[in-house]
């Protein structure tokens, strides 16, 4: 079976741009592939986090990946600080990721121009611990959004550089992005993706959103004054709603446009909030069923840890012996 990983930061409320562009997927590969789904708690400390809130937000992540349909039993679910070789991996890719490669990474320019007061090393080097995520596994797949095509090529780049350097260790990671809902766009900026740690709470809707906030904030949601219903880059909230639409359904895109023709915004908004709230129901009732079960949670993860870091351990075992440190 061919192996697959990918994660989450517990920065947050899941959003539904992480559940259309990630989870859906996480959830449909999981009978074919071997999977390994991570809380990446390492990467959600690169911006500030409550120590409360991170302890309880990385639970609630967890039983979001639950309730979504990630099922305990046929992947290894895992919170990535219990495994403490994706440090270990890290720190040797560091030494041979480039500053230069580093500088050019997209979402580290978008995060320290929000977060200009505290711009940390770990936010910087936080693609080459992806990386080590990624390549402590055998990973072949790994099923992200658009926003994480460029740290995944460096992910690749480095398996190859310590494969050429040394010898063959590591699989090359191919991305694993969907067609449809690969970006979902905040409500408030249809230029920006939509991001589970955005400081206007009207931009995201989380996974466990209450229908009532739902309905309010597809009505509240930035579009334009053409009045027109259609699928362009001039428009790029209501293209975004399209979108959504599409991904939740599966309805094409041309065939919205089509019924909407001649109908007015105000229609169109109420139609695509019905749609998100049917489509997070179950997710939502799951969710608070799994909440309340706090032994059963602890269950997971404790049994993802061991399943992890017997690979994990394997991986960085002969990484070291390679790069030359002396075993003992
Ligand atoms: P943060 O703002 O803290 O970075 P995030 O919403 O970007 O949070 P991540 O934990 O960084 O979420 O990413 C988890 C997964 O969700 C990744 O696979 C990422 O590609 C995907 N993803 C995140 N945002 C979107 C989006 N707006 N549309 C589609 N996929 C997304
Ligand atoms: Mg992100």
């Amino acid at each position: 079976k061919k192996i697959i990983l990918s994660g989450m930061q517990p920065s947050g409320k899941l959003t539904l741009g992480n559940y259309i562009g990630a989870m859906k997927n996480w959830v449909a590969l999981q009978d074919e592939y071997d999977c390994h789904y991570c809380i990446v708690d390492l990467h959600a400390i690169t911006v500030p986090q409550i120590p409360k809130d991170l302890r309880r937000t990385t639970l609630e992540v967890l039983a979001q990946y639950i309730a979504s349909g990630i099922d305990p039993d046929k992947n290894t679910i895992f919170i990535q600080s219990h495994v403490p070789e994706h440090l270990q991996l890290a720190w040797i890719l560091n030494s041979m990721t480039y500053m230069g490669e580093l500088n050019r990474m997209t979402q580290f320019k978008d995060k320290s121009q929000k977060k200009a007061e505290n711009l940390n090393a770990g936010l910087y080097t936080y693609p080459v611990l992806m990386a080590a995520d990624i390549l402590l596994y055998g990973t072949h797949l790994v099923p992200v959004g658009e926003d994480q095509k460029q740290h995944l090529e460096l992910a690749r780049d480095l398996a190859q550089r310590f494969n050429s350097r040394y010898s063959d260790t590591f699989v090359i990671p191919e991305p694993f992005i969907p067609k449809e809902g690969a970006r979902i766009m905040s409500l408030q900026d249809p230029s920006q993706k939509m991001s589970k740690s955005d400081e206007n709470p009207n931009g995201p809707i989380s996974m466990i959103e209450e229908p009532d906030i739902i309905m309010s904030k597809v009505k509240k949601s930035v579009t334009d004054s053409l009045g027109v219903i259609s699928y362009n880059d001039e428009q790029k909230g209501i293209k975004n709603l399209i979108n959504i639409y599409s991904s939740i359904t599966g309805e094409s895109v041309g065939d919205i446009v089509n019924r909407y023709e001649g109908k007015g915004y105000g229609d169109f908004k109420k139609d695509v909030a019905e749609v998100i709230i049917e489509g997070l129901r179950p997710v939502r009732e799951k969710y608070h069923e799994l909440l309340d079960n706090k032994d059963y949670l602890e269950q997971v993860y404790t049994n993802g840890a061991e399943k992890a870091r017997k690979k994990a351990f394997k991986t960085v075992n002969k990484v070291y012996r390679k790069v030359g440190f002396v075993l003992r």
